[in-house]
Parts: structure tokens; sequence; C-alpha cells
């Protein structure tokens, strides 16, 4: 690929060889298209049996395992039980999860990443990979342009 833009799951397909059928380009869309939500396998059904009815619960966790095992694809469990998907993002992000609706917020902070590299650089590695989950409840009063506010606009 010639261009700096991110690759698509079915761009990916094709690269890796991997059968690209009807259903599976279907799932892929919605999982680009949903990625931000971090939807589990239950959402990606509803999403993507709207679209082709004929797709079933077990083609959609066929296909998520095949993307996850294929690199394709993060998951992540965010403590509730439900494995969440977001496709692979062009600039690392942490997650803050609210406990009380179980909304995913992303976020990054360049002083955490570089701490971070600090760290495994003084226990003698090179950090090539990290995850950040950060679990919360909303404070009472939300601190303008801080809590749940990633823009600063004061909604969320
Ligand atoms: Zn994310």
């Amino acid at each position: 690929m010639s261009d700096d833009r991110i690759p698509t799951l079915a761009e990916l397909c094709a690269a890796k060889g991997m059968r690209m059928t009807e259903q599976r380009r279907v799932i892929a869309t919605v999982l680009e298209d949903a990625s931000d939500a971090h939807p589990d396998v239950e959402e990606l059904y509803r999403r993507a049996s709207a679209i082709d009815p004929r797709i079933s619960i077990s083609t959609v966790y066929r296909t998520v395992k095949l993307f996850e095992d294929a690199g394709m694809i993060e998951r992540h469990d965010f403590r509730d039980g439900r494995s969440r998907y977001e496709t692979v993002p062009e600039e690392h992000h942490d997650h803050l999860i609210d406990l009380r609706t179980g909304h995913v917020i992303e976020f990054r902070n360049e002083e955490i990443e570089a701490l971070q590299e600090f760290i495994a650089k003084r226990l003698g590695y090179k950090l090539v990979d990290h995850r950040l989950e950060l679990y919360g409840v909303p404070l009472e009063k939300p601190v303008p342009g801080e809590a749940g506010d990633r823009d600063g606009d004061g909604t969320d």
C-alpha cells in the first residue's frame, strides 16, 4: 500500500491471503464503523444481521476470532465478562471505563506514555506495547475539561 491511510480489514484480509466472503465483509464493515464503541459479539451480531439476516451469531464469533488471531483487531476485557473489539487504531490510546454505565472513554496522555517507557527502560527493557485501563465512577461534580470530557467542551 503506497499511501499512509490505515488499510481496511478487507485489504488486510487480501494481503494475508484470507478468503473474504460476503458475510465476513459485512462483519468487517460493522467492526470498522463501530470501532470506537468497542462492541461485543452480541452488538456486532445485532448490527451485522440488520444488514444481512443470514449472518448467524456463530459466524460473528468465528469471524471475530479469525480477525483477532490474524492481529487485525484488538480484544479487550473490561471486567464486565464480555470481550469487546476494536480495529487496531492508527494511534495508540488507553481506556477509561465508567463502572456505572460501562461506557468506554478513549484517551492518550504523553506523560503516561513517556513514564511507561522510562520504567521499562529502567528495568532493562525496550517497551513494545502496553495496555492501561482506568476504572472509575463519575465525580459528583465533573471538573470542566477533565472528567469524562475528552475535548474539554463540557460534554462527553
Ligand atoms: Zn479504544
